[in-house]
């Protein structure tokens, strides 16, 4: 087991929308290489955090930290997701009418600049680095589809790759397996599995059997009025009395 220190740091931070606080004094903690999950009820703060975390919304107060010395809290959105942190909402946001091969290679040209690269040939290494992820998102076999005609687990899972072709430092996942079957969230879970340990992974689910699946040798963080109620593994948290109560208490 090696150290690799933190990889996020949020520090007291407080977001109030008139005076309402939908973060409050919010600590969190994530190590390099970590499979976090965020748990909480409806307006937690969950997606708030997530907003502060890539810029989208700057704190009240308190800081945000990314690596050692970022502070996110002075960074625009652009200049957070330059700097490694990539972000996939809930929606698939795809090029539907593209192919998953294309949908790839257009996510490492948009990250070296489209203009630039988007006549240049793909060299070998990353021909080598597409075929990876195809494999890794279980779209082996359909890179020549359409994303259009993908079904809607396929179009998350492309579109995690589409992020990995960017090496992200940092991959925030929004309620990934939301309308999925069960099928296809039992194969999110070991796909994130996989991920777990080479990448730093913060995941916001509503899903409590997926949360299960992955978080089995992780930490799970619960929110609840803008800050942390629980945290630990997901059997310690469960059997937390207060986070019984706010889960069945009203
Ligand atoms: P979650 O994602 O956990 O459901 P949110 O972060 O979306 O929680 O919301 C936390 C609280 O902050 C909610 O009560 C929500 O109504 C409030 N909130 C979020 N965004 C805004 C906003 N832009 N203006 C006012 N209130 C907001």
């Amino acid at each position: 087991d090696t150290a690799h220190g933190v990889i996020l740091y949020l520090d007291d931070v407080t977001v109030s929308f008139d005076g309402f606080r939908a973060l409050n004094k919010l600590n969190l903690e994530i190590e390099v290489g970590e499979l976090r999950c965020i748990i909480g009820p409806n307006g937690a703060g969950k997606t708030t955090m997530m907003d502060v975390i890539t810029g989208k919304t700057r704190p009240t107060s308190g800081s945000a930290y990314f690596g050692q010395t970022m502070d996110l809290s002075r960074m625009s959105e652009p200049e957070i997701a330059t700097a490694g942190i990539g972000r996939k909402f809930q929606r698939p946001t795809v090029f539907e009418q593209h192919t998953v091969f294309e949908n790839l290679e257009l996510a490492i040209r948009m990250d070296k600049g489209v203009r630039r690269t988007l006549f240049a040939r793909l060299d070998t290494a990353q021909r080598d680095r597409i075929a990876g992820v195809l494999r890794l998102v279980r779209l082996h076999g359909h890179e020549n589809r359409l994303a259009g005609l993908l079904s809607h687990g396929q179009k998350q899972w492309l579109e995690i790759g589409m992020l990995l072709m960017q090496e992200p430092q940092l991959l925030l996942l929004d309620e990934p397996v939301a309308g999925m079957s069960d099928a296809e969230t039992a194969r999110t879970a070991e796909l994130l599995n996989e991920l777990r340990g080479k990448h730093s992974i913060v995941v916001v689910e509503h899903d409590m059997g997926f949360v299960a699946e992955i978080a089995q040798q992780g930490k799970v963080t619960v929110l609840h009025e803008g800050s942390v109620l629980a945290q630990g593994r997901m059997d310690q948290v469960q059997a937390d009395d207060k986070v019984i109560e706010v889960y069945l208490g009203r």
